[in-house]
């Protein structure tokens, strides 16, 4: 774990109106968080690239906004009442709770990060002559260890599958496993947790009924999917997207907003004939994969990751996982969900859910590919890859927040060379130009170089400096914030020069 970097990108984030701890004048509230003026906009703008990927630019993809309130029945039929759990396990000594799928995937990690060990000796060892693929395959250290990790897989696996939480408490014993805080093996038994919230609704004592707030925004997409196909007149294929709020009551809520309570999903889930599966299940891995990797994010921070533990209703699925500061953790779900859900809805709301394809002649329930991303550790993937410290040429160091250019959260700063002579004036002539296209700050406090640094931390990818000559020329200096290059453009040029390199055309 990087740690260094972990602190840095909590303490960035906060000082530079990204996020703040919620309700921070109480001392906060565990595992929430609120994004602040340059949070939100950053966050916004990952919301824009995947919509507009997703809805945008497939003719067969619409969105919809359902309520995050649905009927209880949707939660029984989903199978979220009875199968929605997490098993914990308390170590008595420290008090402290876990997730033991978690607990035997982090001794998991430990093996791999001792394979990795080996492979970087190899590789010192053997310079360029280096074969890791043939390393991997006969060092005696490597075979055994990955012959560990199968083993491991497999018993946890298996006692997942058959709900043996007793086979998982052995596993955790037999794996030496200790409690990271106290040190201990004095583990509790494994139980069952169910992560929805529950409330109430309806304020007549008598009548009210307990509600859940949703886990997922996948079922309000199951509930509308004949909805949107009869009104939209659409043929399978064919996807509906969302983004919204999902809640859980995660038993370990920490690293930072990697793991909330209450976050934000962007969830796709396509509708297709059963027996087309497998090909569009390998369609959505690649495609989102490139998405990921339009970004700039380089192919050594993200990988594949299949399920061992099948959720309830995959028959097959695979995590996108990219490298946090904390190490490899799932990004993004991309889930075949058979036609587990609305068979379900159709059994338990007695309505029929049937698609009738003209082209085979035939009424089906179709199957389902959902691709699944939390938008609030996409920005955390985003945001710790691209925060970084520099040092210049002259020696001298920056901070700077690579943002992919189109997300950045401010494109322009348009900053007067001084606060007098009408260069103030100039300048906010040229912000109200820009403003219109672009998110701009307009900033005349302290010298021109804090100024860079301060946007440089900010991520904005242009600054413009308005000088005297400005005044007789019409021209400004651009200064691009990776480059650091300056040169001279003239006013009029700008926006086509700006809406070039930040416009989200770029990425899609
Ligand atoms: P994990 O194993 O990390 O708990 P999951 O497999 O339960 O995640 P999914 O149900 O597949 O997650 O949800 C889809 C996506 O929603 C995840 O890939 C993740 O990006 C996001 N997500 C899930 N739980 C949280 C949470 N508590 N906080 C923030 N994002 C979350």
């Amino acid at each position: 774990m990087n740690e260094e970097h972990f602190k840095k990108i909590i303490s960035h984030a906060k000082e530079f109106g990204f996020i703040f701890p919620s309700s921070e004048i109480y001392d906060g509230l565990s595992a929430t968080y609120d994004y602040g003026q340059n949070g939100v906009e950053l966050k916004k703008n990952i919301k824009n690239y995947w919509w507009q990927s997703m809805v945008q630019m497939n003719e067969n993809i619409v969105g919809i906004d359902a309520a995050i309130f649905m009927h209880p029945k949707t939660w029984k039929a989903s199978g979220h009442i009875d199968a929605f759990n997490d098993p914990l396990i308390d170590n008595k000594d420290s008090k402290k709770r876990y997730r033991a799928d978690v607990l035997i995937e982090e001794h998991i990690n430990k093996i791999e990060n001792k394979i990795n060990k080996e492979i970087s000796k190899g590789k010192k060892r053997f310079g360029d002559d280096f074969n890791e693929k043939e390393f991997r395959n006969t060092n005696p250290n490597i075979k055994r260890r990955n012959e560990e990790i199968e083993r491991i897989e497999k018993s946890m696996g298996k006692a997942f599958e058959n709900d043996d939480l007793n086979a998982i408490y052995e596993l955790i014993i037999e794996l030496g496993i200790v409690c990271p805080v106290s040190g201990s093996k004095n583990w509790t038994e494994v139980r069952q947790f169910n992560l929805m919230f529950k409330t109430e609704l309806g304020s007549v004592s008598g009548e009210s009924s307990s509600i859940f707030l949703r886990p997922e925004t996948a079922q309000g997409i199951f509930v509308n999917y004949l909805n949107v196909q009869k009104t939209g007149r659409k043929k399978i294929p064919f996807g509906i997207a969302q983004i919204g709020k999902a809640f859980r009551n995660e038993i370990i809520a920490r690293q930072f907003i990697f793991r909330m309570r209450e976050f934000e999903q962007m969830e796709m889930q396509f509708f297709i004939a059963p027996g087309t599966q497998e090909k569009w299940y390998t369609h959505w891995k690649n495609e989102r994969i490139k998405w990921h990797k339009a970004l700039g994010i380089p192919e050594d921070f993200l990988r594949f990751h299949d399920h061992i533990k099948l959720a309830h209703y995959a028959d097959a699925a695979c995590d996108i996982e990219f490298k946090f500061p904390f190490g490899f953790k799932e990004l993004e779900g991309i889930h075949s969900r058979t036609d587990f859900d609305l068979k379900q809805h159709e059994e338990l709301s007695k309505k029929k859910l049937r698609y009738f394809d003209p082209e085979k002649n035939e009424s089906y329930i179709p199957y389902v590919i959902e691709t699944s991303i939390g938008l609030d550790r996409m920005f955390l993937a985003l945001f710790s890859h691209s925060l970084k410290d520099e040092t210049l040429d002259d020696g001298t160091s920056r901070t700077v927040l690579s943002l992919p250019y189109s997300l950045a959260p401010n494109k322009v700063a348009v900053l007067p060379l001084v606060k007098k002579d009408g260069l103030p004036e100039k300048a906010k002539e040229i912000f109200n130009r820009l403003k219109l296209n672009f998110n701009c700050i307009y900033d005349e406090k302290d010298s021109i170089g804090k100024r860079y640094r301060r946007n440089d931390a900010l991520g904005t990818p242009f600054c413009l400096t308005i000088d005297y000559e400005t005044i007789e020329d019409g021209a400004v200096t651009i200064r691009e914030r990776d480059t650091m290059t300056q040169k001279r453009i003239p006013i009029l040029e700008l926006n086509e020069y700006i809406d070039s390199k930040v416009n989200m055309n770029v990425l899609l």
